[in-house]
């Protein structure tokens, strides 16, 4: 398969049954124990990262890309912490519900934009890009790309975060526990944090931060990386 089938795959994926599936997820209404237990997850991912930012005690007009938004779990929140968000995802359905959820926190606050993009096809400079948990729908190669795109947007900080290629989820993966259930999700690639380090020093980067969030159905290594100065 290609990286255009990937990407039209996922595009097509989170328009129809994965919006559904995560929508429910990132929400608050009832869900299985698995999906509670990846809603749980994805929240203290979502926490850490919120957790960092506040803690650098600068958010207020930082600008931030936030590179596959979702329903916009972390955009809402930043954007209601005072920092200037760029929202987007290669998904409508996801766009027009984080437009939906944002309006009911934040009302007209005009904090927050929001745009129906590839992340690859993103221009502009942001003080910090961030992109959760979208890695994992793509191979190495394709994850190269990405992040070396995000990393032209950045002007000083990236965050990303991926499900890690360790021994144990490899295992999983294989035996099905990791994303259990019968084809609920499109295919889910593991990343060794090696490689994604190396990507990120490729790119003028280096690892500042770091944290793992591991639940029983859901794994996510969040990484820090800040610009290296000459
Ligand atoms: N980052 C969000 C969060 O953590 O709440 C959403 C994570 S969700 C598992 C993955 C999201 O990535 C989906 O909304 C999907 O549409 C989006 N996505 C996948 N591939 C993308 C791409 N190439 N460009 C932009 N968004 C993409």
């Amino acid at each position: 398969m290609n990286a255009a089938d990937d990407k039209t795959i996922v595009q097509d994926y989170f328009n129809s049954t994965g919006f559904d599936r995560w929508r429910r997820i990132y929400g608050d209404g009832e869900v299985n124990k698995v999906q509670l237990d990846i809603r749980n997850g994805h929240q203290q991912t979502v926490d850490t990262v919120i957790s960092w930012l506040k803690a650098d005690d600068n958010l207020i007009n930082l600008s931030i890309c936030d590179a596959g938004c979702g329903v916009g779990s972390l955009s809402i929140p930043l954007a209601q912490a005072g920092a200037k968000v760029y929202a987007n995802d290669i998904s409508e359905k996801m766009v027009g519900e984080a437009k939906d959820r944002s309006k009911e926190v934040l009302g007209n606050n005009h904090n927050l934009t929001f745009a129906v993009q590839d992340l690859e096809s993103l221009s502009g400079k942001y003080h910090t890009v961030i992109c959760l948990d979208v890695l994992i729908h793509y191979p190495q190669e394709k994850a190269a790309e990405m992040i070396n795109h995000l990393s032209s947007l950045s002007e000083s900080r990236l965050i990303i975060s991926f499900a890690p290629k360790t021994l144990c989820l490899s295992l999983l993966k294989k035996i099905g526990s990791f994303f259990p259930g019968p084809s609920k999700t499109t295919r889910a690639y593991l990343h060794r944090e090696v490689d994604i380090v190396k990507i990120l020093e490729s790119c003028g980067f280096s690892l500042e931060r770091k944290a793992m969030t591991k639940t029983r159905f859901y794994f996510s290594r969040i990484l820090e990386a800040t610009r290296k100065t000459a």
